[in-house]
């Protein structure tokens, strides 16, 4: 249907696909410490912290027992370095909801109910965009607080096959991706964006009708592959981690870029 949000769309094909010579925060960072090694440390630190440990094992538990609804948490840092964890204040079949973040929110996590998706979803993504400009609006009377949080921000999905995790890789693209995503113009097309992009070649690929013709581990990497170049593609300054276990039974996160 030709209308005037068709214009809005054009437009924004633009700014979505064209891959604007991103400075991902991986290479722009000071060169005197390893980056990736860095990012990837500071998620381990953080998801096998003695406050966030139990959280995310609960979430795994939870999840083994195929539930049909979700379930979350989400976590405030507090100043002695401790974190208040905070429960949805709902969930459901394929969401949860969280009270608006607080300034020193800085962790969101949920688990997808059985059958859902192993990475985040297009809602997850709207999610992840409503918290951190929760957080940005929480902490604007603070300087500085903003992006020392932006930094640490989280968003993990635990799902039956995966343990996922987005965080900031450039703080410069903050604004947008509220804007982007949350915006209600641009909110459509990046629902219609994801879905082309990281689902429908799914479909194509592996599914004839409910049938799944690819095997597991070969779904599961058109999965990531499609979404991490959803994620670099739309320029959102977003960076894609997944988590396995050690035999200690310790989070070690892997940067999928
Ligand atoms: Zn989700």
């Amino acid at each position: 249907m030709l209308s005037q949000k068709s214009n809005v769309v054009a437009d924004s094909v633009q700014d979505f696909y064209v891959n604007l010579d991103k400075v991902k925060y991986l290479e722009a960072v000071d060169s005197s410490f390893h980056s990736y090694t860095f990012l990837v440390n500071r998620l381990n630190q953080l998801t096998n912290h003695p406050d966030v440990k139990p959280e995310m094992e609960a979430l795994e538990a939870y999840v083994d027992g195929n539930p049909v609804n979700e379930d979350g948490v989400e976590l405030q840092l507090e100043s002695d370095g401790s974190y208040t964890s905070v429960p949805p204040v709902s969930t459901g079949n394929g969401f949860t909801s969280f009270a608006t973040a607080s300034a020193n929110t800085v962790v969101q996590i949920h688990a997808h109910g059985v059958g859902d998706y192993d990475y985040h979803s297009d809602g997850d993504l709207v999610l992840l965009s409503e918290f951190l400009n929760q957080v940005k609006e929480a902490n604007t009377n603070s300087n500085g607080i903003v992006l020392n949080n932006g930094q640490n921000i989280t968003a993990i999905m635990i799902s039956d096959g995966k343990i996922v995790a987005l965080r900031i890789g450039d703080l410069s693209k903050l604004e947008n991706l509220y804007d982007k995503i949350f915006n209600q113009n641009l909110h459509d097309f990046f629902l219609r964006a994801y879905n082309s992009r990281v689902i429908e070649p799914i479909d194509e690929e592996c599914f004839a009708g409910t049938n799944q013709l690819c095997a597991d581990p070969i779904l599961e990497e058109k999965y990531k592959n499609n979404f991490d170049k959803f994620l670099d593609d739309a320029n959102l300054g977003i960076d894609l981690f997944t988590a396995t276990k050690d035999s200690d039974g310790n989070y070690v996160w892997n940067c999928v870029d």
